[in-house]
């Protein structure tokens, strides 16, 4: 059965526990920025009024990083985990392009850059263990298990704590459906979660438009949204550097 994560951030105290448990567990570097993702970090907790959150992979159900990456560097493993191979990683960025929630972030400082992100601690969960965060959790605002067995828990919690929660799984179908499912107690737009996804797989959208392009008039709209959504991505990814380069004072830099 797919494993995934119930991140519930109505019960999250902002003890960073879980990014610390992260780091140890995969040896990240020790300092890491602590207000946003970033190649030294896999996971953050950041706030938005009284609510803690965090942020990291998704963990897409179909993920539309394994499909663009040309040497096939990331793979959707059978447990849940979208894991990656730094070896075969040629830096190309494609999947920092590709991904809806803006996950993975590229080493800038390297010489040999690549892309790093979560990897929900795939060997311990195929050692049948937890992930890390979830482990060190106190308050069990992180979760592990079952997919469908998280996603009955989770909308449980709606009718037995009427009021609390914004009633929405986020992740539940989001792009076909995350690994990484979400509750909430103020809307995920206030945090920063797009809700204008949809619930179709981006790898099958990008099938589907492409073996319908003799069908111009039928699937224009939806290639032309999915070309404006690639050069929206490649400013942002391009700002990304820019404001990277700024900092550090550098020229252009990155890419092999
Ligand atoms: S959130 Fe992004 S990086 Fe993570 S699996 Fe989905 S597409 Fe890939
Ligand atoms: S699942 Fe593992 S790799 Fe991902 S944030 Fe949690 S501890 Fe880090
Ligand atoms: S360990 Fe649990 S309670 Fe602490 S910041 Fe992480 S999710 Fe929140």
């Amino acid at each position: 059965m797919s494993k995934a994560i119930l991140l519930d951030f109505t019960k999250c105290i902002g003890c960073r526990a879980c990014e610390k448990a992260c780091a140890e567990e995969h040896r990240l570097p020790d300092d890491p920025p602590t207000d946003k993702l970033n190649y030294k970090n896999y996971t953050v907790v950041l706030q938005r009024g009284n609510q803690y959150f965090r942020k990291m992979c998704m963990h897409c159900q179909t993920p539309v990083c394994v499909s663009v990456c040309p040497v096939a560097a990331l793979e959707k493993t059978s447990d849940g985990p979208v894991i990656y191979y730094p070896d075969k990683c040629m830096g190309c960025r494609y999947c920092m392009m590709a991904c809806p929630f803006q996950i993975p972030k590229y080493e800038w400082e390297k010489p040999v850059p690549v892309i790093r992100k979560c990897i929900m601690c795939n060997k311990r969960v195929a050692e049948g263990l937890e992930t890390a965060c979830a482990w060190v959790c106190p308050t069990a605002a992180t979760r592990f298990g079952d997919r469908e067995k998280l996603i009955q828990i989770a909308e449980r919690r709606f009718a037995t704590f009427p009021g609390k929660y914004v009633e929405y799984l986020y992740g539940k179908n989001e792009v076909g459906g995350t690994s990484v499912i979400m509750l909430s107690g103020i809307p995920f737009e206030e945090m920063g979660f797009r809700m204008d996804l949809g619930t179709t797989a981006l790898p099958e959208l990008t099938w589907t438009v492409m073996s319908k392009i003799p069908n111009v008039v039928m699937t224009g709209g939806i290639l032309l949204g999915g070309i404006s959504w690639i050069i929206h991505r490649r400013m942002q990814i391009d700002q990304e550097a820019h404001s990277h380069d700024k900092d550090h004072g550098n020229g252009k830099g990155g890419g092999k």
